[in-house]
């Protein structure tokens, strides 16, 4: 039985070969890893998120946990201390409440965001759910942590030019965030988890590699390179 990171690299060098420059090209290495292989399945562990993570809902909530777990551990490694969010805000659709406006503008739908005014995350719920059930629970193990990457970029008042940068790192710190989580055994990858991250890639990425525009967030190509940077490399790579 195949390792599902060595479908990954596979998979990925695929990708990388039909994409034809840009911004950041680096290369994914594409040695098999040694470890038995996993990707986004939450297990229950002692880890402090009393989630059990067998059900949307509680997938997003444990995600959230962990996330933030992770993170508050990391700037503590390095001598900062980690501010979590303010608000963790689950919307429908259009339905959006007005504690959801991000300075002054409401919630859109088939979006989860961090915003900055508040330090909060939101997100649409049933476009989230019908990501989870299309694609697989991987999705929110995706979103919710690239997310808290952006809240990450806040507190540490990362600015690039271009927006797709921010983006690009937010996926890195998404896969550095899965990996510390497995590392630790609070998170246990499953085999077609590396499936389920380019399908949602598939349907997250930017159709086109528009990467000057302002709300660029990258091809799935570029998404997937910077997710598994983060997730090889760790953190301090992103
Ligand atoms: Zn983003």
């Amino acid at each position: 039985m195949p390792s599902p990171r060595v479908l990954l690299a596979i998979a990925l060098s695929a990708a990388l070969t039909a994409s034809c420059g840009g911004l950041d090209e680096e290369p994914v290495a594409s040695s098999p890893s040694k470890k038995p292989k996993k990707t986004a399945e939450a297990v229950k562990a002692a880890s402090g998120c009393d989630e059990a993570g067998d059900g949307f809902e509680s997938d997003v909530k444990l995600v959230r946990c962990l996330t933030e777990k992770f993170w508050a551990k990391q700037f503590k490694d390095a001598g900062g201390t980690y501010q979590p969010i303010k608000k963790f805000i689950a919307y429908r659709g259009n339905k959006a409440p007005s504690a959801a406006n991000c300075a002054g503008e409401k919630a859109e739908p088939e979006n989860a965001f961090y915003c900055s005014d508040g330090h909060f995350i939101a997100y649409d719920a049933d476009w989230m759910k019908s990501m989870y059930r299309q694609i697989g629970d991987s999705a929110v193990y995706f979103v919710v942590p690239h997310e808290f990457g952006h809240s990450v970029q806040a507190q540490l008042e990362t600015e690039f030019k271009y927006n797709v940068k921010l983006e690009l790192q937010a996926d890195c710190y998404a896969g550095a965030t899965l990996a510390g989580l497995v590392e630790s055994e609070e998170l246990e990858l499953e085999e077609g988890d590396d499936d389920e991250l380019i399908a949602n890639l598939e349907a997250v990425g930017d159709p086109t590699d528009a990467w000057w525009e302002p709300d660029a967030h990258g091809t799935p190509e570029k998404r997937m390179n910077a997710w598994v940077k983060g997730f090889e490399k760790g953190v301090d790579a992103c």
